[in-house]
């Protein structure tokens, strides 16, 4: 089971939670929404385990941590998993648009710079200008949108633009998400919960719920059986880390597991 994007530094007990998805074996992307963050939620990551941790500044508190940059160009070249980051354009947070762009402008050149990142990119009611940034720093790495919500030709754009997608069982409520699923290239979607933040009736999603996500996907596609669903997700995420493996090769760092 793949969760490739949830915030485990935010659960009351993340060790609980750590010991779960080791226990079930399961593929997690623990993003972070800041640089300060950083080293206790990377610390979570047991040896051996399948946890991997992003560095992040997330658009919602950029310009409450916009002085955090440094502190993120300091991480990293300690991984090749960048988020969340991205820019977010819900009523309460266009007042600090410029200080969004900004950051998310200096984190994408930041990566380019690095030789390129795997990056879980947050949308929310800025899909044009997220893919706007993207165009504008192309060498940034591979985008990840999570939990997309732009519009049909947002999506139709993203695709050309190489852009893959994870997408969760809160998410997939939605019939207008649903839509949209449908016409994401499967080759490029990996399952995720955003928990603790995402709810899943009426409590905060687990990392493991990313499996519900799984069933409706394939209840989705329709011509594939949950086993196969779930084995082409999991053909995705080799891949996937499989460029984060190469890019780490190409730029000779040491930028921690793959
Ligand atoms: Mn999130």
């Amino acid at each position: 089971m793949i969760d490739f994007h949830a915030h485990l530094d935010l659960y009351p007990d993340p060790k609980m939670i750590v010991k779960e998805i080791v226990e079930r074996g399961m593929y997690v992307l623990s993003v972070t929404t800041t640089p300060s963050a950083w080293k206790g939620t990377s610390a979570l990551a047991t040896p051996g385990s399948r946890i991997r941790t992003a560095l992040g500044l997330h658009p919602q508190i950029a310009h409450e941590r916009v002085g955090e940059l440094p502190l993120f160009d300091l991480h990293l070249h300690e991984t090749m998993y960048v988020g969340e980051i991205g820019l977010d354009g819900g009523p309460e947070f266009k007042p600090h648009w410029q200080t969004q762009l900004t950051v998310f402008d200096h984190i994408l050149n930041a990566c380019s710079l690095a030789g390129g990142r795997v990056m879980s990119i947050h949308s929310r009611r800025a899909a044009p200008a997220v893919l706007d940034r993207l165009v504008a720093f192309p060498g940034a790495g591979t985008p990840v949108l999570h939990w997309f919500s732009g519009g049909k030709r947002d999506l139709q754009r993203a695709v050309a633009l190489g852009c893959w997608f994870s997408v969760g069982p809160a998410m997939l409520v939605s019939e207008k998400a649903r839509a949209l699923v449908r016409d994401m290239p499967r080759d490029r979607v990996l399952t995720e919960t955003d928990g603790p933040f995402a709810q899943i009736g009426g409590g905060s999603a687990k990392p493991w719920d990313a499996g519900g996500a799984t069933t409706q996907l394939a209840e989705l596609w329709g011509d594939m059986t949950e086993e196969e669903t779930d084995r082409l997700l999991h053909a995705n995420l080799r891949r996937l880390v499989a460029i984060a493996a190469a890019g780490r090769a190409k730029s000779g760092q040491d930028a921690g597991d793959c």
